[in-house]
């Protein structure tokens, strides 16, 4: 893909997906069963979670998911950083809207890096569904991402 211009880089979405689950306690069991119906799906690419999530879909489906902390001690972080990193690029988070959680500023934080790297993420079933069996599940996908090195160089020599 062309650059429109430098202030961004291209980076690429493999056709295997570094797919995050994440689901808070009042949607465990829809997310659940969305991996069980999805399952054929999943197991082609790299699972990861926060560890309450990533354990209980392991334990239901059979499905490899790699724990992190669990997100009220820091998971979301954890996957947050993954996600600057490059290392995760697909993210399910099927958060509730109906209770309060102590990690609120977390998921907040974790919504925007998301915005921030161009992430695909769902935050409900019908998301998911959506991105699930889109035809850019089985292809690379580029996108653009602020440069970083470019960002910082540019700060640093203007402020
Ligand atoms: P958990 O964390 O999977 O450890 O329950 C989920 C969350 O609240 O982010």
């Amino acid at each position: 893909m062309e650059n429109l211009n430098n202030e961004f880089i291209t980076l690429t979405i493999g056709k295997q997906k570094n797919i995050a689950l994440i689901a808070h306690d009042g949607k465990k069991k829809e997310l659940i069963q969305w991996c069980l119906d999805n399952k054929a799906v999943l197991e082609k690419h790299f699972l990861s979670g926060t560890g309450t999530t990533a354990r209980m879909i392991t334990d239901a489906t059979g499905l490899p998911v790699r724990g992190y902390n669990s997100g009220p001690l820091g998971g979301d972080q954890q996957i947050g950083a993954k996600i600057v990193e490059g290392k995760i690029d697909f993210v399910v988070f099927l958060s509730d809207p109906l209770s309060a959680q102590p990690h609120d500023p977390d998921v907040k934080a974790f919504l925007r890096i998301c915005q921030v790297y161009d992430i695909p993420i769902a935050t409900n079933k019908a998301t998911a569904d959506f991105m699930i069996t889109s035809a850019l599940m089985d292809k690379e996908y580029d996108h653009m991402i602020i440069d970083f090195n470019k960002n910082i160089a540019d700060r640093a020599r203007t402020l």
